[in-house]
């Protein structure tokens, strides 16, 4: 149970909002995973959450492209978040650029109230365009950690995920045979934008 005497003593602590971001194939979800591991180490009540919209995987898992993975919870809508996360000390939000506009409040509420949540999305979309709620939770945020992935057209850093199949939706599940990551240049050279 979330109640206010919880959040007060939990404040004690000190939270915080912590973004991972990137392009896909970055290492978002490894580093997740990386951050939280450590977390359960030193013995704090850990939980993962993400949304149900993400049904690439385990529904009781989190799966890194590298096949790492770590226990976690789908739910349907950030206001699930809170009831769920009564006596947890670090929560986990992977694929954040699925869920709601109510995130950044979900995030801010736990982290005043002495939780720290470490959230990791896609910065952008297929399009280069901000995606979802990931430009307010990097405002937010006390610290953003923007990791890169290789290019497979040159070998640099890339940043942006290029779809490969003709769908002009913003979301549109996939993984190596839907996208592949790219360096400014190259995206730019298929005319994307
Ligand atoms: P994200 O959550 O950002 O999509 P993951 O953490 O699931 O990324 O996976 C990262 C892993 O993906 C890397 O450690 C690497 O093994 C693999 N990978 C596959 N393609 C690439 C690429 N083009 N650049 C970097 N890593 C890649
Ligand atoms: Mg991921
Ligand atoms: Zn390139």
């Amino acid at each position: 149970m979330y109640t206010e005497e919880v959040f007060k003593r939990r404040n004690e602590i000190g939270g915080s909002i912590e973004v991972v971001c990137g392009s896909m194939f970055s290492g978002k979800t490894e580093e997740l995973i990386r951050r939280v591991n450590r977390a359960r180490i030193a013995k704090v009540n850990v939980e993962i959450f993400s949304p149900v919209a993400d049904t690439r995987y385990d529904k009781s898992a989190l799966v890194s492209h590298n096949l790492n993975s770590i226990p976690s919870k789908t739910v349907a809508a950030s206001a699930e978040i809170l009831p769920l996360a009564g006596h947890i000390q670090v929560v986990g939000i992977d694929e954040a650029q699925f869920f709601d506009d109510g995130l950044p409040q979900v995030c801010q509420t736990l982290a005043n109230s002495g939780v720290r949540v470490i959230i990791a999305g896609l910065d952008m979309d297929f399009k280069g365009r901000p995606f979802g709620a990931m430009p307010q939770l990097m405002a937010i945020a006390d610290s953003v950690t923007k990791l890169h992935a290789v290019c497979v057209k040159c070998g640099q850093q890339a940043m942006y995920s290029y779809r490969l199949v003709p769908n002009e939706s913003q979301i549109l599940l996939g993984e190596k045979e839907s996208y592949e990551a790219r360096c400014r240049n190259c995206f730019n050279l298929d005319g994307q934008i």
